[in-house]
């Protein structure tokens, strides 16, 4: 299949795809989504072939307006509405009930449903255009770095998909932040931009995940994510970041690199090679995936800082735990 990739221009094109029960790429701000019509059970199916995603990892599905939430789920709480007046749109997506008119590939067959508006102007336009609400999940190949680039969704779904709308860069550049809403006390299954103590004072009490995924709540927990395709560890410290640098670039085989912010790389020796993810939280997680992605290109051998003592840096560093498998050197 001969993937066409281009911007604004192919929008009527791409919300006929979405009609006719094909696969769109699209972005959004925080990564680039794999698209289908959520009602379509067919399209969604397309969906899963070209990530090659487990069919128990359900999808989220995007919405234009307020008016189609009474379509995709049912007993809705009154929170909903709050949150989203509030935050939406925005990163945040809401487990409600599921609607019966849902079919049951697009939730892996669960009774909830993952909803949220994104805050992008093409993928508004898609969802307007194409008049219905759009499965999608992260547009990588299933286990590898979510894509924050019409780029980066080229080099995992070339052939596989008929288009992929290129917006440029994700803002927000990390998934949305995943609430459950379906039981008390509210319960945060992925950490986002949009934190517990953002939330706090709309719903009395929530909370953060913790604790392992079995049948899960959010299915999609159990399955790596973010791993780029060499090794990558994390390390807390500069100095220890340091000597396992040294000590791997002895074999010369390895080309290592550390990553981290601009504090963490700027005084290190000259002869180590780094790459810097930015100064505040927001430019680390908008220039997270795509570092990555660079990185594992350039270097076979990736030292990640690990912000697990920065209470702001949260939710990144969940992504960080994940590409490094939860190693700290
Ligand atoms: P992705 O779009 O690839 O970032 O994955 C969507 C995430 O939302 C995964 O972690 C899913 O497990 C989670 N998710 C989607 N729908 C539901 C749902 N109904 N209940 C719980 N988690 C969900
Ligand atoms: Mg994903």
């Amino acid at each position: 299949m001969k993937t066409k990739i281009g911007g604004k221009e192919l929008i009527e094109e791409a919300a006929e795809l979405i009609r006719k029960g094909e696969v769109v790429a699209f972005p959004t701000e925080t990564v680039y989504g794999l698209g289908a019509d959520a009602f379509n059970a067919e399209a969604v199916a397309k969906i899963f072939k070209a990530k090659g995603r487990p069919a128990d990892n359900p999808l989220i599905v995007h919405l234009f307006s307020k008016d189609q939430l009474n379509k995709v789920a049912k007993d809705i709480p009154e929170e909903a509405y709050i949150l989203i007046d509030i935050f939406t749109p925005g990163p945040l997506t809401l487990i409600l009930n599921k609607h019966p008119d849902i079919p049951s590939i697009t939730t892996s067959g669960l009774n909830t449903v993952g909803i949220r508006f994104p805050n992008n102007e093409l993928a508004r336009m898609l969802l307007s255009k194409s008049n219905t609400p759009i499965a999608a999940p992260s547009a990588n190949i299933s286990g590898r770095l979510s894509p924050t680039t019409g780029q980066a969704v080229y080099e995992d779904m070339d052939g596989k998909i008929p288009m992929i709308l290129d917006g440029g860069k994700s803002q927000v550049g990390i998934e949305s932040t995943v609430l459950d809403l379906t039981k008390k006390p509210y319960t945060i299954l992925r950490p986002g931009a949009i934190s517990a103590s953002m939330l706090v004072p709309y719903l009395l009490e929530v909370k953060n995940f913790k604790g392992e995924v079995k049948v899960a709540a959010s299915p999609g927990m159990k399955y790596q994510h973010y791993a780029p395709k060499c090794i990558c560890v994390g390390a807390k410290l500069q100095d220890r970041a340091i000597m396992h640098y040294k000590k791997i670039a002895n074999d010369k085989c390895n080309r290592p690199v550390i990553i981290g912010n601009l504090n963490f790389i700027k005084d290190l020796p000259v002869n180590i090679e780094t790459l810097s993810l930015g100064d505040s939280v927001e430019e680390c997680m908008s220039s997270f995936f795509d570092t990555l992605r660079y990185a594992e290109k350039k270097y076979n051998y990736i030292i990640l800082q690990n912000f697990g003592d920065f209470p702001d840096f949260f939710s990144l560093n969940n992504r960080i735990e994940k590409a490094t498998s939860h190693i700290i050197v």
